[in-house]
């Protein structure tokens, strides 16, 4: 058996021409829908990044606001400028790319953006609203990792037993959240989780969050399990792989994402959505 490919790049163009209807309706009204994005320093994974996510809002007629600052950035002064941003109304979702300088408290920076354009999920009352059922802004990772489910028929989880591997806030932990709420039963295993391998191989739906390449093989998935590979790792020769060791897991599963072009482009449509979603709340 070969899985079937979830094809993340052609279901985030149908995201993206969705959002770009709902923008331009409310571009057409007045109100055309921003993010303002920050990037601290040079590092040039969060560079390519940002550029991917400005040029993503720029096509789908949404406008961006990006801001760059050197490194040297002073805590109070991007506090300063998030407080200024959360005030404007002709700015919708605030972004502020991970990871900050090691002198600027990432949690802070996060819990100063207005829940309310937190397009990004990571505030505190965000994640507070995800956990008690509550409507709020969900991190776009794992909402990418939904939509992909509901595409393939397997939005409505009862009955079935989720993995999702990595407890992270912005991926692992979501994820089991929004397993749970699509009624999947949960287990969410870590570094501390005695046997991998076996926990795996209960899962139907399978999610992999690690950041370790291909740690996932075939012979811990169960078969025709649905695999999604949220891992991006770059190996020395400057190629891409996921945390789902392709080869060997394709003829096992049932269904399984690529990487590249599996998760990755559906987060950033998701933060389209997101961003004209918050427009349209006003
Ligand atoms: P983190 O490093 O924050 O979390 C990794 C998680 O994996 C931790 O919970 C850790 O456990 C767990 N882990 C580490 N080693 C093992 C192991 N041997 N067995 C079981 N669990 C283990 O990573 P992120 O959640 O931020 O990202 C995960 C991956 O997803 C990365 O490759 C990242 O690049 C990618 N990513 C992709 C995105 C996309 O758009 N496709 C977006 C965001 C991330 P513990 O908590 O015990 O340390």
């Amino acid at each position: 058996m070969t899985a079937q490919r979830i094809d993340g790049k052609a279901l985030a163009a149908q995201v993206r021409s969705e959002v770009a209807v709902r923008a331009a309706a409310l571009t057409a009204a007045g109100r055309q829908p921003a993010l303002a994005v920050i990037l601290v320093g040079a590092d040039p994974a969060s560079q390519v990044y940002v550029r991917n996510k400005v040029s993503a809002c720029e096509q789908a007629g949404l406008r961006s606001v990006l801001e760059t600052y050197g490194a040297e950035l002073r805590e109070a002064e991007l506090l300063a400028r998030i407080h200024t941003m959360n005030q404007d109304d002709a700015i919708h979702g605030i972004l502020v790319q991970l990871p900050l300088p090691p002198h600027i408290d990432a949690q802070r920076v996060i819990e100063a953006i207005s829940p309310r354009k937190d397009v990004d999920g990571f505030h505190v009352a965000s994640a507070g609203a995800l956990m008690v059922g509550q409507p709020g802004f969900r991190p776009c990772t794992p909402l990418g990792c939904m939509r992909m489910l509901e595409h393939i028929g397997m939005g409505k989880l009862r009955g079935k037993h989720a993995v999702v591997v990595g407890r992270s806030n912005i991926v692992g932990k979501p994820m089991a959240l929004m397993l749970l709420a699509a009624d999947a039963t949960v287990t969410i295993a870590h570094s501390g989780t005695p046997d991998l391998a076996a926990t795996c191989r209960h899962a139907d739906v399978l999610v992999a969050a690690v950041g370790r390449p291909r740690m996932i093989t075939g012979s811990m998935i169960k078969p025709g399990a649905v695999v999604i590979d949220v891992g991006i790792n770059r190996l020395p020769d400057g190629s891409l792989c996921g945390d789902v060791d392709f080869e060997s897991a394709q003829d096992v599963a049932g269904w399984i994402t690529p990487v590249p072009g599996g998760v990755g482009p559906m987060t950033i449509a998701m933060l389209l959505a997101n961003t004209v979603q918050a427009c349209a709340q006003g």
